[in-house]
């Protein structure tokens, strides 16, 4: 088990220093910005939605390894999903970060497509963060700001 942690934070580290889709995008549908008061993270994500699927999906911003790594593992997550998809996978991620497991592991219709949609896959790297709740906040940031994006907020959100 530790050897699959100490994998988990190498990908996480990985992550942080060469974070995917670190742009904005040129022409985006949604765009907000979220900040982590707690920590200090702050970051900018941007949207290309066409009907209902994710396009494109970016942030930029600065912040702590977790939340770097956690925008970043996000907007590999999300790049081609349907945004129904999307909320489903905000679900299971947010309970893993507080329960400390998928949502998933324990419904017995986990060969459902709708459970499909919330397999965490690559972001289960992310699970240990559940043992540092002060972390949750960084590791759920960059869901929270694409959410807000999603609703066309343009004011900044908060965690708070
Ligand atoms: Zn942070």
């Amino acid at each position: 088990m530790s050897e699959l942690r100490d994998l988990y934070q190498e990908v996480i580290f990985e992550h942080a220093r060469h974070p995917r889709n670190f742009h904005a995008l040129g022409n985006p549908s949604h765009v907000a910005r979220g900040h982590n008061h707690l920590c200090g993270d702050q970051l900018t994500v941007y949207l290309h939605v066409a009907g209902d699927v994710i396009e494109d999906v970016s942030f930029e911003g600065a912040g702590c390894a977790i939340s770097t790594a956690s925008a970043s593992l996000m907007t590999e997550a999300l790049k081609g999903k349907r945004l129904d998809q999307a909320g489903k996978l905000f679900d299971s991620f947010h309970h893993m970060l507080t329960h400390g497991g998928a949502a998933t592991e324990s419904n017995s219709a986990a060969e459902t497509d709708t459970d499909q949609d919330a397999a965490l896959g690559k972001l289960e790297v992310m699970a240990g963060v559940h043992e540092f709740p002060a972390r949750v906040k960084c590791a759920t940031l960059a869901w929270h700001t694409l959410q807000a994006a999603l609703k066309n907020r343009v004011e900044p959100v908060s965690t708070e």
